[in-house]
């Protein structure tokens, strides 16, 4: 089995910088699901789909190179992409133009992803699920855990066999290398596209609503925090 895993982030930053003085010593933690009032039904699907945590707190921020723009960020989400294959190859031809024919299996649970979205402070339990910052990230949530993308890598990645050109007419190590290679390329090129799929869409949303601080222009009003009047961002 081949294993690969990916990181990337969405970062979401206070418009409006609170002047209450913060604790000198910041609280971090998580928040348990179950000391949320129940999500409704469309975000808890949400969050079963995109097996999703949520963290607070300076100690639980997640390790990640963010862009300075020189106001306090609020919230992020950091997404990760995993998969697992295994391919069976057979020898064709060996006579006269020998070549491996492989073929890639994703295991059962395809491409996963997992979600921590993490706030700088924890937001209201009572006022969870309407606060547009929370609203924001699972916006994000709902890019990368999209459906499509899974079918797309599956569909991509299993469709067709591969032919390696070999010059050994029988399975050597060097053959099992080089169809190695060859596999775990393909399937990393695609994954790969995939990755810059998400990264596109992520992109769109913080800069068609400056990280959340606006509200989605009409024609991208699928998401979950148009369902909500517009509020002014930040803590
Ligand atoms: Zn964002």
């Amino acid at each position: 089995m081949s294993h690969q895993q990916h990181r990337l982030i969405c970062a979401a930053f206070a418009i409006l910088v609170s002047a209450a003085a913060s604790p000198a010593i910041a609280q971090s933690g998580t928040i348990p699901l179950s000391e949320l009032p129940p999500p409704p039904a469309q975000i808890a699907d949400l969050i079963d789909r995109g097996n999703v945590r949520f963290v607070y707190g300076w100690d639980t921020r997640p390790d990640a190179k963010l862009p300075d723009i020189g106001r306090p960020l609020d919230g992020l989400t950091v997404y990760e992409l995993s998969y697992k294959f295994e391919h069976h190859t057979s020898l064709r031809n060996r006579n006269s133009s020998p070549h491996a024919v492989t073929r890639i299996r994703l295991s059962e649970s395809g491409l996963r992803c997992k979600h921590t979205v993490w706030f700088r402070e924890a937001p209201r339990i009572e006022t969870f699920w309407s606060n547009p910052l929370v609203l924001h990230e699972l916006d994000h949530v709902l890019i990368s855990s999209d459906p499509r993308l899974a079918s797309l890598f599956l569909t991509q990645v299993q469709d067709q066999p591969l032919i390696t050109p070999i010059e050994a007419s029988s399975y050597s190590s060097a053959v099992a290398a080089e169809v190695n290679r060859v596999a775990k390329e393909h399937v990393a090129t695609i994954y790969r596209s995939i990755l810059s799929l998400v990264d596109i869409r992520y992109r769109e949303l913080d800069r068609v609503t400056n990280h959340g601080a606006r509200p989605l222009p009409a024609e991208l009003q699928l998401r979950l925090s148009n369902s909500q009047p517009t509020v002014p961002q930040g803590q």
